[in-house]
């Protein structure tokens, strides 16, 4: 298997390393990914400005293939797959993003932006993200990766799937299990703070904090429950929503025998 893992915290990102070194257990990875934050970008890809790409000489993991590219974490994929990597990769991986990515929130996440760019090539494409800004913990994240890779490498799930996946922050063994959760409808109090620079007015958009209904079967209702959720955005098919809830108990007893430090 020959994984691209890419993000929206930049490819410095402490995450993006921890995916990384979990994932080189099971796949060739190359790491192309936007040179500075791009959290909430979204889809959005750079039609208007010209793009550089630079190597990183000395990566974080040894003799990882790592390119920091300008624009979007979707350009950032675009560059990967239609210029970078020669031959294709068999999946696309983003993050591990700090911060969770539900509800309405996948429509502006960057990691789910560069996970549906992965998808529009026809790969199998996972975005993985924590549900904390401070304090981050990405071991059970890490450690679900290569099981993922795993269960794609044996054909366990389709080719054609985009995977949301958020895990609460919490270590491996405090993991409550893994679901199957809708995308719950997650509202923001958005505020927009006016500045002066000095010459003209600016403003400037904050998100404020969220609010969501919080039902039983979505994603907002897993994480807040302590457990991994699994959320297919590439179609909501009967099928395969019972695929994925097949899978989710032997991935957590899986996931549970995965030593620390592994
Ligand atoms: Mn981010």
């Amino acid at each position: 298997m020959k994984v691209l893992v890419t993000n929206d915290d930049g490819v410095r990102a402490p995450g993006l390393w921890a995916l990384v070194k979990s994932l080189q257990t099971v796949a060739e990875v190359v790491v192309v990914a936007p040179d500075r934050e791009q959290s909430g970008v979204g889809t959005s890809i750079s039609l208007h400005n010209p793009l550089r790409i630079t190597p990183v000489d000395a990566p974080p993991i040894k003799d990882v293939e790592t390119y920091a590219a300008e624009g979007t974490p979707g350009d950032a994929v675009i560059l990967a797959l239609s210029h970078l990597v020669k031959g294709g990769v068999d999946m696309v991986l983003a993050g591990i993003n700090e911060g969770a990515n539900l509800g309405n929130d996948v429509y502006i996440s960057g990691t789910v932006g560069a996970a549906f760019q992965g998808w529009f090539y026809g790969v199998p494409s996972v975005a993985l993200s924590v549900g904390a800004l401070h304090d981050v913990k990405f071991e059970a994240a890490a450690k679900l990766a290569p099981l993922l890779v795993g269960l794609f490498a044996r054909g366990k799930l389709p080719r054609n799937l985009l995977l949301n996946v958020t895990l609460p922050n919490a270590s491996l063994y405090d993991i409550q299990g893994i679901e199957v959760g809708r995308l719950a409808r997650r509202t923001y109090a958005d505020v927009v703070e006016e500045g002066w620079d000095g010459k003209r007015k600016y403003y400037w958009i904050v998100r404020g904090n969220a609010e969501w209904k919080d039902e039983p079967g979505t994603d907002v209702r897993a994480v807040r429950m302590g457990r991994i959720s699994l959320t297919p955005l590439s179609s909501s098919n009967p099928q395969l929503l019972t695929t994925l809830r097949r899978l989710c108990f032997p991935l957590y007893a899986e996931l549970l025998t995965a030593r620390p430090g592994d």
